[in-house]
């Protein structure tokens, strides 16, 4: 079974305070209550504690009486609810936030290998650097388990709504026939899917963000980091240099 958590439930587990399922007999519910009653009560040096000792009575007292058919019978909706709860926490998908959505390679690091220069084109940066990815999602371990959403910020065409791209002398779009902007595009990650370094490839021909609008992207690959927790400085071993 599992720790017990901090905050107080809303309503107390008389048999996980005495250590027993639900359903135990009352010889067991007996023997469960001396064992610790004698660890626990206050008199008893260093394991005594009238906090504990309260609980345990108050769990004893009530399993062991005629009071033990109600709370049973709370107990059992408690449990179903309870039970409820996780399933819908654990179906409801983790949507990651903008930090953890980032481009494969820096412009910064790019630029210190010499890669930015002018005439430099992605597919020729990517031959030198070896990535065949444009974005990395960052996953943390403990999300791991669940539906994962990214959104992806990506580029744009919107065709100019008041010349429909063919009036080359139009004033609202100056004769280009669409703008630049971006747009999130929602990426969904079933839990069976969530593998370090795993690439997804979306075809981006096919959808459209809304009517009027595409991608400039045909092709986006995403490789997925899943990232165990990050060590305090402390933690972690010396640098090498
Ligand atoms: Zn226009």
């Amino acid at each position: 079974m599992g720790g017990t958590k901090k905050n107080n439930p809303p309503f107390p587990d008389y048999y996980e305070t005495l250590e027993l399922p639900y359903g135990a007999t009352a010889e067991a519910i007996r023997t469960n209550f001396r064992r610790l009653a004698k660890y626990f009560h206050p008199d008893i040096p260093l394991t005594g504690s009238e906090e504990a000792f309260i609980k345990i009575f108050t769990a004893y007292r009530t399993l062991s009486s005629q009071v033990r058919t109600k709370y049973d019978e709370i107990y059992k909706k408690y449990q179903a609810a309870r039970f409820l709860q996780k399933q819908v926490s654990l179906s409801a998908p983790i949507v990651l936030p903008p930090s953890r959505v980032t481009f494969s390679t820096g412009i910064l690091d790019l630029a210190k290998r010499g890669l930015m220069r002018k005439g430099f084109r992605t597919k020729d940066r990517r031959k030198v650097t070896g990535i065949n990815y444009d974005i990395v999602v960052h996953i943390k371990e403990k999300e791991a388990i669940r539906r994962v959403i990214a959104l992806i910020p990506l580029t744009v065409r919107i065709v100019c709504r008041d010349c429909m791209g063919g009036d080359p002398h139009c004033s609202s779009c100056g004769g280009a026939g669409s703008y630049k902007s971006s747009r999130n595009l929602k990426v969904e990650f079933p839990p069976s899917t969530l593998q370090n370094n795993r690439l997804f490839e979306f075809d981006l021909s096919k959808f459209r963000p809304d009517s009027f609008t595409h991608f400039k992207k045909k092709l986006l690959r995403v490789k997925l980091q899943i990232e165990r927790k990050i060590p305090l400085p402390f933690e972690a071993g010396p640098v090498g240099k």
